[in-house]
């Protein structure tokens, strides 16, 4: 049990398959939170959203009913459960009346498919001692029940930390010396984090995960319930995430889009076409008593997530993940900031990205954000090992030129003037900078579409490339041709002669 195998890539985010005791669960996936007393939505209503898996609490469960029989025969579900152990209740109330050892066995008895052991959550501590403390006290747990658990269950490894980077880093490589019997990786305490609105630390904490824990490891992100970060989250490497904002706000009055939370009071109309917004109008939902209402909303909140992992996964598919989490970020200014965050580790996106776009089509190249693009990334790395075969270059503007450009007649004109006087053509692009012509019609140099004019920000890293690239390769003469709105004509006096 536990084999992780990657599907399909994008960015450092993937589609895998984990197999589990209960059938093979596809990720990213989201695990909902039950209470395993309350049941505030049936199961069977969580079947029918979609949602073949849930996480509940063996804490809980364990205070309760201490001769609970097997968890699947108890929920009657046949699809794959997870427990948790406790450790949100610590984060809740400080101590919980129960051992690690203890916890462990019983959820051995009740047998979830993933369980946790009792971990001491960081949370948003800002005493260092304090963070120090949970992850020693953390990788202690995982120690001692180390001989007990077996391959029935996939045991779950806490990441712990807090806003402590380089805790986060310790934390996350001690999982190495557990990691044959551990399959599964969880990081830990991000939802204050994410409820104050700090993506950008959500991002970092995530990065210090991913760089140091093996690809092949599936991550899970406890907390995260918020829909608006879920494709952020997933592009940089998480595989699962569990919440219960979806009952917690429905208790609430709030209503989840995929872009943010709306207060029921201030809806005319639902932007969703689920069950339940099909069916009702706000002020409808709003009339009911509150018992329907709340299930009834968490009914739709579900669906919204739901909604919002598929559209990550269908992006992720088509390899469009980036233009996606561009489109996302425009939703939220906080979004904006982790989507500009995430951007900072643009190596890390570019290390992962497979580099392959299974549908073919060209990438959509918007504003400066495009740059940090692994694409574009990966072709400066390329165009750094190019080999001038003259002294001479010629840039022609790519304006006005039809593709693939070798093709166009103004090009071919140049290239076969270029061959007769020894000059190296290229096409001058923004964003790319310039394209060797030899190279035009591999992808994605001959599949983009871009946003025209482009901005100055687009234009001066185009320029800066082109300076590099003309110092770097001793080009004596550069001749710039074809150029209208690029303006461009200046660094034909770059060449030295
Ligand atoms: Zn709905």
């Amino acid at each position: 049990m536990g084999d992780f195998e990657i599907r399909e890539e994008d960015l450092a985010g993937r589609i895998g398959k984990l197999e589990t005791r209960h059938g093979t669960l596809e990720t990213p996936t989201f695990f909902p939170v039950i209470h395993p007393v309350r049941l505030d939505i049936g199961i069977d209503i969580l079947k029918k959203i979609g949602f073949n898996n849930f996480i509940t609490n063996a804490f809980l469960i364990y205070k309760n009913r201490k001769n609970f029989k097997k968890i699947h025969e108890e929920f009657k579900f046949d699809g794959t459960i997870m427990t948790d152990s406790g450790a949100y209740q610590i984060l809740q109330y400080g101590n919980v009346d129960i051992d690690n050892l203890t916890i462990v066995e019983f959820e051995k008895q009740i047998k979830p498919d993933i369980a946790v052991i009792l971990d001491l959550p960081t949370g948003n501590t800002e005493d260092r001692a304090e963070a120090e403390k949970s992850v020693e006290e953390t990788i202690k747990r995982v120690g001692e029940v180390y001989n007990e658990v077996d391959d029935d269950i996939i045991w779950t490894y806490p990441i712990q930390g807090g806003r402590y980077l380089d805790l986060i880093r310790k934390s996350t490589i001690d999982f190495n010396k557990f990691k044959d019997k551990f399959k599964f990786a969880a990081l830990g305490s991000p939802t204050v984090l994410l409820q104050e609105y700090d993506y950008r630390s959500v991002v970092s904490m995530l990065v210090e995960v991913r760089t140091n824990l093996s690809r092949g490891v599936p991550l899970h992100l406890f907390g995260g319930g918020v829909p608006h970060m879920i494709p952020i989250m997933v592009a940089l490497g998480v595989d699962s995430f569990d919440s219960a904002s979806y009952i917690l706000y429905a208790r609430d009055n709030r209503y989840i889009t995929r872009d943010r939370v709306l207060k029921l009071e201030e809806m005319d109309y639902f932007p969703c076409s689920c069950d339940v917004c099909a069916k009702y109008t706000p002020k409808e939902l709003l009339e009911m008593d509150y018992d329907e209402r709340i299930k009834l909303l968490a009914i739709h909140n579900l669906y919204a997530i739901k909604l919002e992992v598929n559209s990550t996964k269908q992006a992720i598919k088509e390899g469009r993940l980036f233009e996606y989490l561009q489109e996302k970020s425009r939703s939220h200014p906080a979004v904006y900031s982790a989507f500009k965050e995430a951007l900072k580790y643009n190596e890390l996106l570019e290390k992962f990205d497979n580099g392959i776009k299974p549908t073919g089509k060209g990438i959509f190249l918007f504003d400066y954000d495009s740059v940090f693009r692994p694409e574009i990334r990966r072709f400066g790395k390329i165009l750094n090992r190019y080999e001038p075969k003259s002294k001479n270059a010629v840039l022609i503007c790519y304006e006005g030129l039809s593709r693939p450009f070798l093709e166009d007649e103004l090009v071919r004109k140049y290239v076969s003037i270029s061959l007769r006087e020894n000059k190296d053509v290229f096409i001058v692009v923004p964003f790319f900078g310039l394209i060797p012509i030899y190279w035009s019609d591999s992808y994605p140099l001959a599949q983009f579409e871009l946003s025209e004019p482009v901005d100055d920000l687009v234009r001066k890293h185009m320029i800066d490339v082109i300076k590099d690239f003309i110092t770097k390769k001793n080009y004596s003469k550069v001749e710039v041709v074809n150029c209208k709105d690029l303006h461009i004509e200046s660094i034909g006096t770059l060449s030295s002669s």
